[in-house]
Formats: C-alpha cells, sequence, structure tokens
C-alpha cells in the first residue's frame, strides 16, 4: 500500500535515515523497532507527511506523496501524547473528525458509539468529559478519534509508552484485535521488542539510520541478519 524508494533524510550533514527501500502491504501490522536515534520518528514523519525526505519517494497505491501535505493524506498519527481537546466529551472527541466532513449528528453518534464498542469502552462514556478519563480510557478515546477519521493507514508513535506495565498488556492485545477488526494498514514504532514481538505481522529494525532487516517476527528471532540484530533481539530473552 505505502511504497518507499531511496527514502534518506539528511539534518546538515547528518543523515538520520539512510535510503530506505520498503514495501509496506495493505491490511499488515508492520512495527519498526531500533535503539534511541535510530530514526524511527524521523521515518515515521516522512511517511504522515510531517517531514519532506531530502531524497527518494514515497507512495501511496501508486500515488507519489511526496508533496501531498499531512492532512491531505489519507493517513492518520496516533502520538504519545494524546491532543484530544480536553474541555470536551469523550463523544464530541471522537465525533470531531466526522463533523468535519458534515456527517449528519444522528449518524455521528451512531458512528461514535460503534468506535467506543470498538475501543472496548462502555456507551455510557459517551457524554463523559475526557478529563474525567483515566490514562488508559484517553489512550482508546485517541484510537476511536483516529479511527473516525477513516484512514486508510494508522501510524503510532510509541502510543503505549507512558503506560504502566499491566495496562500496556492489555493495550497491546487490544491494540491487535483493533488492526484485526478494522482491517486498516497500521505502522507502530517502539522501542520495545517484546511490544513488537506479539502485535506485529513483520517487524523492521533499524540501527543508525538503516532498515538493517525486515521480516516477521519469527525470521528475525531466528535467522538475525546481522550480529546487531541478533544482540538487539537477545534483549527479549
Ligand atoms: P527515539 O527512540 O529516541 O525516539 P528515534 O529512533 O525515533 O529515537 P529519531 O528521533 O528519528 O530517532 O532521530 C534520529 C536522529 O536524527 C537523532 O540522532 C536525532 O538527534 C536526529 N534528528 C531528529 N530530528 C532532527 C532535527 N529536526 N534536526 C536535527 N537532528 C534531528
Amino acid at each position: 500500500i505505502l511504497q518507499l524508494v531511496g527514502v534518506r533524510k539528511t539534518f546538515g550533514d547528518f543523515a538520520a535515515v539512510e535510503r530506505i527501500d520498503l514495501d509496506i502491504r495493505d491490511g499488515e501490522f508492520l512495527t519498526i523497532v531500533g535503539p534511541s536515534g535510530s530514526g524511527k520518528t524521523t521515518l515515521l514523519r516522512m511517511l504522515a507527511g510531517m517531514e519532506a525526505p531530502s531524497e527518494g519517494e514515497i507512495s501511496l497505491r501508486g500515488q507519489r506523496l511526496n508533496d501531498v501535505p499531512s492532512n491531505r493524506r489519507p493517513t492518520c498519527l496516533v502520538f504519545q501524547s494524546l491532543a484530544l481537546f480536553p474541555h470536551k466529551s469523550v463523544g464530541e472527541n471522537i465525533e470531531f473528525p466526522l463533523k468535519v466532513k458534515k456527517i449528519a449528528p444522528a449518524a455521528r453518534k451512531a458512528r461514535a458509539l460503534e468506535l467506543l464498542r470498538m475501543v472496548r469502552l462502555p456507551e455510557s462514556y459517551y457524554g463523559k468529559n475526557v478529563m474525567k478519563c483515566s490514562g488508559g480510557e484517553r489512550q482508546r478515546v485517541a484510537l476511536a478519534r483516529a479511527l473516525a477519521y477513516d484512514p486508510e493507514v494508522l501510524f503510532f508513535d510509541e502510543p503505549l509508552s507512558a503506560l504502566d506495565y499491566k495496562l500496556r498488556k492489555a493495550m497491546e492485545k487490544e491494540l491487535k484485535d483493533l488492526h484485526r477488526e478494522s482491517g486498516k494498514t497500521f505502522i507502530y514504532i517502539t522501542h520495545s521488542l517484546e511490544e513488537a514481538m506479539v502485535m506485529s505481522d513483520r517487524i523492521g529494525v533499524m540501527q543508525a539510520g538503516r532498515l538493517v532487516q525486515v521480516g516477521t517476527p519469527e525470521e528475525i528471532y531466528t535467522r538475525p541478519s546481522t550480529k546487531f540484530v541478533s544482540e538487539f533481539m537477545g534483549e527479549v530473552n
């Protein structure tokens, strides 16, 4: 669905991302892992249209995306910090994208309730102020709002890193279920390899701006392509 050809990003003399070629498949859950500073966020920002590549091409279903601004792309980025409207209700937050699309109030509400079910929040949360929700609940509201945009691809930049261990484990499973139910392409960034192993169809490993291996969790685990990948994988044990 998304194709990267020779995508590179430099800041002055420094290459944060080095010539990446990658075909992202329609409907897959692809996780990018790698140590801090390896270029994961820079890569995601380019995919989401928040940063222009210095070289190379990014296309979506064959259409060149390089010059399409982020708000006109059929993609959506879910942040670590959630950027929900704090003084609005859960329902108003979820319905925001639907309102922008001028969908009638009754249809908006029906869709919002459906999305609440999808992210496993009770319908009674519809009228609740988001500030009265817990961190994990807000995370779900943000997910529901992202899905309300009905994007073809959803990007996640370490969305679970602020949550405690137990909640993170539960959200991992829910994200995986949500991926299956929604049928969307999920591109997920984390430095937690454990998270990547549990959720992904494929994992891409980055090291110093390079994408050193892309494969299923099993392939990466059993056949690491370099010593770096093998050592990085070793951290899961
Ligand atoms: P982390 O896991 O810590 O978020 P990361 O793998 O996402 O790291 P990036 O944030 O993509 O890494 O950063 C890759 C490199 O590019 C880092 O060395 C960073 O300092 C550098 N970098 C990122 N953005 C800029 C910028 N706007 N100007 C200069 N250097 C930058």
